[in-house]
This record gives structure tokens, sequence and C-alpha cells, in this order.
């Protein structure tokens, strides 16, 4: 029952794939590290493949016929794509979907204050992070200020070597005698993760000196007003690219694996697709996996079944029934990250039913926590034919639970995509320290999603 390790079955060809996927995979995330930059990239790259905007078709009011490719920008954030395929979209699709946000430090609407000769950003943390890990690390940050105009404003700042960085200041052990006693969920707090601006004081100001420069600044570099903070979107996130980890090279350390790594894999095998599918193939790139899915972006929206809607009126096959049908019959992967084990935590996992890097994809039907609460918990036929699919496709897999019963849980987008009553299940990359700064993930296991993403969208049935 153990499974192979990927590594050892790899020839040298295959070896040199699995690095150029490598380093493609590293510009994706270190270009992209909010879901907007990813969403960006991702249109980018699917433009260039011959993706046409769902939008634009509408407008045109064009028929679409099988091999057609178009795809959906849901307000720059999220990004579904669809290759028509030969039988009736009512048939079902193959859909594989991930998620492109990632943990990080929001600024708060009214961010900048003044104290002990500083300028200060009041934030409030996104996802589920421990937030001592948080502090004293250089963060970047990335983001749009939109003006009262309508114009706006990109900041990207602390990723070029020359930029400056910001970050969260910890206390010196020497003086640090209460917050070491305390408990590590406490001993950092979410008020505390305030983001250190500047320390200059404008000349001849009387009133918070060192805020009245930070201000100045804002206004001469990038032409905005303290007011305008209201309406912007700025994510203080680890600053840097992401390296080679490992003396073997055999990892990734970087920031926003979960879930970029399967976005990119799923993005990654959309493109690679080829000729005219059987079944229509689906990829989803969904915004705010990490605080539940919420808002117009996030998977609980309904943009899925708006564009299945969409695109069953453009081949002039809508109905109410259709649309029902076409996402009741469909099957999915929903791909996301899977807790690597961790031989200094081992006390957390169930050895036999963990995620070990480096030994491909991970089919995962608990994600959730006590007795199975928040899972999949995906069908044994189902099941069945993924592992049918995955072998006949020479796809290094592995099967696991989220921890040892008990220990936790967790969330994905699966349970939101099974209220249509279709096939689903979690899939993907194992991943190392989960949700820090700087999140680390095997090269083998990133090169094993592609090609089992992309067995599913051509295969399943
Ligand atoms: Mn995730
Ligand atoms: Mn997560």
């Amino acid at each position: 029952m153990e499974r192979p390790n990927a590594w050892k079955t790899y020839n040298k060809t295959e070896l040199k794939k699995v690095e150029a996927l490598a380093a493609e995979y590293r510009t994706f995330i270190d270009n992209g590290k909010t879901e907007r930059e990813c969403a960006e990239l991702s249109v980018a790259a699917l433009e260039k493949a011959g993706y046409v905007s769902l939008d634009q078709v509408i407008a045109a009011k064009k028929a679409l016929k099988p091999g057609d490719k178009v795809y959906l920008n849901q307000m720059g954030k999220a990004v579904l794509t669809f290759l028509i395929g030969k039988k009736p979209l009512a048939e079902g699709m193959n859909i594989v979907g991930a998620h492109i946000d990632s943990p990080r430090l929001d600024l708060k609407q009214n961010p900048l204050y003044e104290d002990g000769d500083f300028a200060l950003a009041d934030t409030h943390y996104y996802g589920g992070i421990k937030k001592y890990q948080w502090v004293a690390r250089a963060l970047a940050l990335h983001g749009v200020v939109v003006k009262k105009d309508g114009t706006t404003v990109r900041i990207t700042i602390g990723e070029k070597d020359t930029d400056p960085v910001v970050g969260v200041s910890d206390l010196l052990p020497h003086l640090a005698q209460d917050q070491m006693s305390k408990k590590m969920s406490e001993a950092i707090t979410g008020e505390d993760l305030d983001i250190i601006l500047g320390g200059k004081p404008l000349k001849d100001e009387e009133k918070e000196p060192v805020k009245a420069y930070l201000l100045k600044i804002l206004k001469d570099e990038y032409g905005i007003e303290e007011e305008d903070l209201i309406s912007a979107e700025i994510e203080a996130v680890p600053a840097g690219k992401s390296r080679d980890f490992g003396l073997d090279r055999s990892m990734i350390i970087g920031y926003g694996h979960d879930d970029r790594v399967c976005a990119f894999a799923e993005l990654k095998a959309v493109l690679e697709l080829t000729g005219i599918p059987a079944y229509t193939c689906c990829g989803m790139l969904v915004d705010k996996e990490e605080i539940g899915s919420v808002g117009a972006t996030g998977m609980r929206s309904n943009y899925l079944e708006n564009a299945v809607a969409e695109i069953l009126e453009l081949q002039g096959a809508y109905s109410e029934l259709n649309v029902r049908r076409a996402l009741r019959n469909s099957r999915m992967l929903s791909c996301d990250v899977s807790a690597g084990f961790d031989p200094m935590y081992a006390g957390a996992f169930e050895k036999k039913n963990a995620a070990w890097l480096g030994r491909g994809v991970c089919f995962n039907k608990f994600t959730g926590s006590r007795g199975k609460s928040g899972s999949n918990d995906a069908n044994a036929e189902y099941l069945a034919k993924l592992r049918r699919i995955m072998d006949e496709n020479k796809v290094c897999w592995q099967t696991a639970e989220l921890g040892k019963v008990d220990q936790g849980g967790g969330g994905t987008i699966a349970y939101i995509c099974a209220l249509y009553g279709m096939e689903v299940i979690d899939s993907g990359v194992s991943v190392l320290n989960m949700h820090a700064p700087m999140e680390i993930i095997s090269k083998a296991d990133l090169y094993e999603s592609v090609k089992a993403y992309k067995a599913f969208m051509q295969k399943a049935e």
C-alpha cells in the first residue's frame, strides 16, 4: 500500500521537464503575489493561447461550437475557462478548480497613524495565520488604490532589490519575559500586527510630522491622498522571491503555494490541452477560499452557474434544466494543497494516511474536522474512476487525510461545488509549513499535478 516516490520514476528527460516546470512556476508565484496579480497573469497566458473573453462573445452574440475557448474574468480576482467539448454541455463538464488567494496582512480602511516617531499602518489579517510568524520579517506592499474619479493606482513596493521593504516589529528577548510566558496563540495578537511604514519627520510640521512625511511621499510618488486608502486593497506579503529548497534542489520555498501551486498546475494543464475534448473542460481559479469562499469573487458566488447558463445560451441550448444538468453531471477535482507529512511534527499525522512530499498528487476525502465534518467524502465509485485514470496515464498519486483524527481540520471549495450534485474530491500538492509566510513544496508533486489535471480533463467521464 506504500505509494512510490515520484523522483524514483524519472529518467533524464523527465528530470529536465520537472526543472523547467519548476522554473516556470517560480516566475508565476514571484509575479503573482495577490489574487489580482494571479488573475492578470492567467488571463494574459489564456489570451495568448487563444482564449477569448466570454463577455466579448456574449456582446457579439457569437455561437459557441466544440473546440472554442472562452474565459470569464470575475472582477479581476477569479478566472473561469471553458474549452468546449463535443458532447452537449448538459452531459456535464470535467472541472478542475483551485484558489488564488493566500493568507496575508491587509491594510485596514483607515490604516495610518503615528506613534513613537514612527508612521504605522493598522492591518487586519486575511486567512488563518500563526501571527508570530509574521513579525520581524521583510514585507512588500501589493495592491490597488482606486481614487474617487475612478482611476486606479497600482502599488508594488518591496520586490525590486532597490525597493524599500516594510514590516512588523517584535520585542527583543531581553525584555520579553511577559511575552514569552504567554500562550503561542496570545503572544502576538491581531492588533499587534501593525506595519512600520516610516520614521522620518516632515520639517516644520507640528502635528504628527512622521505621518505627514509619509503622506507627502504617497502624494508625490503615487498621487494618493490619505482618504483614497478607504477605496484601496493593499496586501502586505513576504518580500522577495521563491527559492530552490534543499541541497538537492528538490523543493521550492516561497510565499503562497497554498494554493497557487494547484492554480498554476491547473492553468498549465488547461493551456496544454490539445484537440477537441469529449466533455467540456472547465478550469477555475477562484478567490476568497481562505476566508470561507465568500464575496462576489468567492466560490459561493454564482459565477460558475451564470457562466454555464451563458454558454448554453450561446449554443442555443439554454434552459434552467440544462444549467442544472450541466452542473449535476459534472466531475470535479477541487485542487487544493494537502498538509505534507513533517517528521518534526509526526504526532499531528497518521503516517499511513498522510501526504508525503515527493509522492505525487494527493487525493483527499477528509479535509474537515472531528467526525469528517466539512469533508467532501467523495464516493468510492468516483475514486475508482480516478485511480484508473491516474494509473493509465502514469501519474504518481497518493491519498491522505488532513492530519490524524481529531487533530484539527480545514476547508476547501469542494463542498460548494458538491451542492450541485456533481462528483467532487480534493486533490493537490503537499505543503510543508502551510500558511506560514514561506511554504515548501516538492517539484515532483507540482509536475505530477499537471499530469493529473490534464489526464482528468481529457479522460474523465
Ligand atoms: Mn487552500
Ligand atoms: Mn489555505
